[in-house]
C-alpha cells in the first residue's frame, strides 16, 4: 500500500493505469467505508482510498472542527483491507488557492433535505470530486446510498460533463442494532447509539404509513420522545422523479436528518 500525499505525485502513480476504483472519504474509516472497498477489490480494482476532511462542504464551523479523525487507525483500516493507495492531501493540495470561489450551481435538491438545510453543501461536494477527480483519474467510483443525495448529485454531475466514470451505488451497513455506520457515530456514546438505534428500527418498522400520511408529527413526537434533541426532516422522497410524494414505490425511500446529544445524524431507508 502506498501513501501519497501530493496532486502530482497521485496522477504519475496512476497515469497509464487501466482499471482504477476510486472511494473518496473523509476518513474515520468504518465498515461502511470497508464495504466499498471490498467491493472495489473485488472487481479486481487498483483502489484508491483518499482521505480528506472537505472544509467546504461543513455550513458550521464547530462541526468541521469536531468531525472525528482517527488517520493511523484509517491507515491499519487501508492495508489490512488490501487497499493499492491511499490519497492524503492537505488542504493546499485540494485548494492552493488563496480564495476559493466555488462556482457550481446545484439547482436541483436545493429544497430538499440536505440541500435545504445545509446551504452551500453539495456546492462544497461537487468542487472536492472536481478537484479529487481531477487527481485520481478513475474509471469506476464508489459511492454509498447511506449518502444518497450526494450520490444522486456526484453521479448528475458527471453525466453533466459527459464523464465515462462509473457510478457504483453501495448499500448501506448497518449496526446490529440498526443504526447507519457514520464517522459521527465516534462522538456518541453508548446510550445514545441506542437511542439512535430506537428511532431508526421504529421509523423502518413504520414506513409505508410515514410516506402516506400528509402529516408526520405523530412520528416526528416520536423521534423527540426517544431522545433525540432536534429534527431537521423525515421526508418521503422519489428518487426517480426527485420530488417529495406520498405513494410508497420502489423508489420511494425515507430521508432522515436529527440531532442526538449534539450531533447531526442523516440516514435513509
Ligand atoms: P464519508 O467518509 O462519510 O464522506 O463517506 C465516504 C463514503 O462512504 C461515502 O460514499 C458514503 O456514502 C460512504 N458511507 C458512509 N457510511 C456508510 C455506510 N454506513 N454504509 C455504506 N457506505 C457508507
Amino acid at each position: 500500500m502506498k501513501i501519497i500525499k501530493t496532486a502530482n505525485k497521485i496522477a504519475s502513480e496512476l497515469l497509464n493505469k487501466k482499471k482504477i476504483g476510486f472511494i473518496p472519504t473523509m476518513g474515520c474509516l468504518h465498515e461502511g467505508h470497508v464495504s466499498l472497498i471490498r467491493k472495489s477489490k473485488k472487481k479486481k480494482l487498483l483502489t484508491v482510498v483518499s482521505i480528506f476532511v472537505n472544509p467546504l462542504q461543513f455550513n458550521n464551523k464547530k462541526d468541521f472542527k469536531k468531525y472525528p479523525k482517527t488517520i493511523l487507525n484509517d491507515l491499519k483500516i487501508c492495508k489490512k483491507n488490501k487497499v493499492d493507495y491511499v490519497y492524503l492531501p492537505q488542504k493546499k493540495e485540494i485548494y492552493p488557492e488563496k480564495k476559493i470561489i466555488i462556482k457550481n450551481k446545484i439547482h436541483f435538491f436545493k429544497k430538499y433535505m440536505e440541500g435545504k438545510f445545509r446551504a452551500g453543501h453539495f456546492e462544497g461536494v461537487i468542487e472536492v470530486m472536481k478537484r479529487l477527480l481531477k487527481h485520481v483519474k478513475t474509471n469506476y467510483l464508489f459511492l454509498g446510498k447511506k449518502d444518497y443525495q450526494q450520490l444522486i448529485i456526484i453521479k448528475k454531475y458527471l453525466e453533466s460533463i459527459n464523464s465515462k466514470i462509473i457510478v457504483v451505488p453501495c448499500d448501506t451497513i448497518r449496526d446490529k442494532n440498526g443504526t447507519a455506520l457514520s464517522s459521527r457515530n465516534k462522538l456518541l456514546d453508548q446510550k445514545s447509539l441506542n437511542i439512535a438505534g430506537r428511532i431508526i428500527n421504529f421509523l423502518k418498522s413504520n414506513k409505508n404509513k410515514i410516506i402516506k400520511s400528509k402529516n408526520n408529527l405523530l412520528y416526528l413526537n416520536k423521534i423527540i420522545e426517544f431522545g433525540a434533541k432536534k429534527i431537521d426532516y423525515l421526508t418521503a422522497f422519489n428518487l426517480e422523479q426527485l420530488k417529495k410524494t406520498n405513494k410508497p414505490s420502489v423508489n420511494t425511500r425515507v430521508f432522515l436528518a436529527y440531532y442526538l446529544n449534539g450531533v447531526r445524524l442523516i440516514d435513509n431507508f
